[in-house]
């Protein structure tokens, strides 16, 4: 499944792929039960308007325009293809381009979704209204932000780190790498966090989430097969997936529980 990484990957990816001043000319839509349909005059909203940019915001891949925004989740198995030679199997959606580029979105699980939002407004639509900031937002994902939302909350540290309304984007691999690094164990209540470990978990979830961006990065030549191959699999992993293995730092065996059904890896020595 794509992660924030990944799909920040996909939106460079487009990004150098599509031309400036290149625009929508046609949009065809095969197949309208996506994860939620597709809007009603989805193709008429979408055609003629020129492409601005391309922005991301959480895992939602945004295609700017002229007048509105047309925003893409690639739920799990969801890809953008530029000019595929031949169409596939489950090639739900297809976007011709004034340039004669043209790009289809094939999703074979269908929990991706579309939607087109008009602007100016656009960024307090539904999907947006309750996220919390972006990890490598420097400026409004801060150590005192972090440890204002942790007040009073009995939550385990790792449930309060992959709340979206906390910060967006930091799934199971990364919290459990964050958390290691910072030395605070998944465990933990987020209420008891204090200002210096709510400072040094930013700082490493940040780190975590921006080397996984720049390994994503590597993997654009792909970009045509992809949204696909990830950026955190060509990391070196600390904790993630290697319970039982010798703590890289202190050799101690690392331990795994089980923390609001998702596996939680952490060090019992270097993790407190
Ligand atoms: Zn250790």
């Amino acid at each position: 499944m794509p992660e924030l990484p990944e799909v920040e990957t996909v939106r460079r990816g487009l990004a150098e792929l599509v031309a400036p001043n290149d625009f929508i000319k046609t949009v065809r839509v095969h197949r309208r039960d996506l994860r939620f349909p597709v809007p009603f005059r989805f193709e008429q909203s979408l055609a003629g308007q020129k492409i601005v940019g391309f922005r991301r915001r959480a895992k939602y891949l945004l295609w700017e325009l002229d007048r509105g925004v047309f925003l893409s989740h690639l739920g799990m198995t969801g890809t953008w293809r530029r000019n595929p030679s031949n169409s596939k199997l489950h090639d739900h959606l297809e976007l011709q381009l004034g340039s004669g580029d043209r790009f289809v979105y094939n999703d074979p699980r269908r929990f991706g979704f579309v939607d087109y939002l008009e602007k100016p407004d656009w960024e307090d639509s539904k999907w947006f209204r309750h996220l919390g900031p972006e990890p490598i937002d420097r400026s409004r994902f801060t150590g005192d932000h972090l440890y204002q939302r942790s007040r009073g909350k009995s939550t385990s540290l790792k449930a309060f780190l992959m709340d979206q309304r906390n910060v967006v984007g930091v799934g199971n691999i990364y919290a459990s790498e964050a958390l290691f690094l910072a030395g605070l164990r998944p465990t933990r209540k987020a209420g008891r966090l204090t200002k210096a470990q709510a400072l040094s978990l930013v700082e490493e979830v940040h780190a975590v989430i921006q080397k996984a961006i720049e390994a994503g990065g590597t993997t654009l030549k792909d970009f045509r097969q992809a949204g696909g191959e990830t950026g955190y699999f060509q990391q070196q992993l600390h904790v993630y997936g290697r319970e039982g293995e010798a703590c890289g730092v202190c050799a101690v065996a690392i331990e795994n529980v089980t923390i609001t059904g998702r596996s939680s890896f952490f060090c019992p020595n270097c993790q407190s």
